[in-house]
């Protein structure tokens, strides 16, 4: 018997942000960034809304100046006002302190703050700063977000980290010391936090680099020397497939691993790419490794040479976009429905086989096959399908199925 392996939570206190819950055992969070001008609140809120909408559990939104601060509250106020309660994150970086300060009402519409410790401030600056911060979020009971970034690492540290390494008897690399200046960021201004009073469970740590192998290492070691929930993603993944590739490969090993409590894909959006695609992701690779079921899935084959027209990857295409468009009436209706398995095979080969597996599958015919289409349910053969109505005539059984299995009506 091959036993699959466990992927137990690496335990951490649970953060709380609104109402959703980081750490502590909780599924992991998805999250998302928006990228218009926050002072625009029209455009904001709409790009929020479509983001809660495809499933980012919290938004963060770039707070920069100070309309962009006072647009915060009106876009916590239109969000409320049509019942969406996902919690926005300020993403603060240099005059944070001096905009919480300026505009009072900006933490409370907050549900978490971010804070860059790289650009807090400079010199003699940095600790005041990020002291007035963490004031802030004392006052108002807010959970912080330490965000350390490759890109904009506290110079005064890494010198110094460079400087004893140099002297060092045993010098190690470039790398590994900038790696080590990420982790000791990170954990230092946790450690600092933590002595003005913020605990443990209102604080969520990040260290983002652009490298994978950098992540991996870097978030281990955030894991192995600190109780702290963790925010993982891979920054400035990029465009396209190298962008999806790199997040997925990164964030698959270190959740594997136990080790992240929510998640965010830094995906560059191409100009006619939308926005939700860094949810969208999250979810898929959250579902593909069986820590969180969002959406029933549909397996099917690569097609090849077996199949000489594109007929199964149409019926695919269009049975996961039914499915999806069915989600926000069935996860009300029919608790349970986004664990369902449908298959889409477009042969003899392995359709059977794997139509068997799923809850319920279709094997279409492949070339020279009889023109039937078997169909399994729960590992049986139950319908077979022929004619030119095989898709909608699937479509009916699946419907049926679900109303059945998860809608008490058997
Ligand atoms: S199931 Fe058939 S058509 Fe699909 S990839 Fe396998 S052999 Fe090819």
């Amino acid at each position: 018997m091959v036993a699959l392996p466990e992927i137990g939570r690496r335990p951490t206190p649970a953060v709380t942000v609104g109402k959703v819950v980081i750490g502590g055992g909780a599924p992991v969070v998805v999250q998302s960034m928006t990228n218009t001008d926050t002072a625009d609140v029209d455009r904001t809120l709409a790009q929020v809304v479509e983001l809660a909408e495809a499933g980012s559990e919290i938004v963060r939104v770039t707070v920069n100046n100070l309309d962009a601060a006072r647009a915060v509250p009106r876009l916590r106020e239109r969000l409320d006002a049509a019942g969406h309660e996902v919690p926005l994150v300020g993403d603060f970086h240099y005059n944070g302190h001096r905009l919480l300060h300026e505009v009072p009402e900006l933490a409370p519409a907050l549900g978490k703050l971010r804070i860059n410790p790289g650009n807090v401030g400079f010199a003699g600056k940095r600790d005041p700063q990020f002291e007035q911060m963490i004031e802030v979020a004392l006052r108002h009971d807010r959970p912080v977000r330490i965000g350390v970034n490759w890109g904009s690492l506290d110079q005064d540290l890494v010198v110094r980290l460079m400087d004893a390494n140099a002297a060092s008897a045993r010098p190690r690399t470039a790398d590994e010391v900038m790696r080590e200046a990420l982790v000791r960021s990170a954990l230092d201004s946790a450690a600092k936090a933590e002595a003005l009073g913020l605990p443990p469970s209102h604080i969520v740590l990040s260290a983002k680099v652009s490298r994978v192998q950098d992540l991996v290492a870097v978030y281990r070691e955030l894991a192995r020397r600190g109780p702290y929930a963790l925010h993982l993603g891979l920054t400035e993944a990029g465009l396209g497939i190298k962008g999806v590739a790199a997040t997925s490969a990164a964030l698959a090993i270190l959740l594997q691993e136990g080790i992240g409590d929510t998640i965010r894909a830094s995906l560059t959006p191409r100009p006619d790419e939308p926005r939700t695609n860094e949810v969208l992701l999250c979810r898929e690779l959250l579902q593909a490794l069986g820590l969180r079921a969002f959406a029933p899935q549909v397996t099917a084959c690569p097609g090849c040479g077996r199949t000489t027209s594109t007929y199964f990857q149409s019926l695919a295409d269009g049975i996961q976009g039914w499915l999806q468009a069915q989600m926000p009436v069935w996860r009300e209706r029919y608790p349970g429905v986004e664990t369902l398995k449908v298959a889409v095979m477009g042969c003899i080969v392995n359709g059977p086989g794997e139509s068997r597996h799923a809850d319920i599958g279709i094997s279409l015919p492949g070339t020279g096959e009889s023109p039937v289409a078997p169909v399994f349910i729960d590992g049986h053969k139950a319908h077979t399908l022929r004619g030119a109505t095989i898709a909608r005539d699937f479509q009916a059984i699946v419907e049926r199925y679900v109303e059945q299995r998860f809608g008490g009506g058997a």
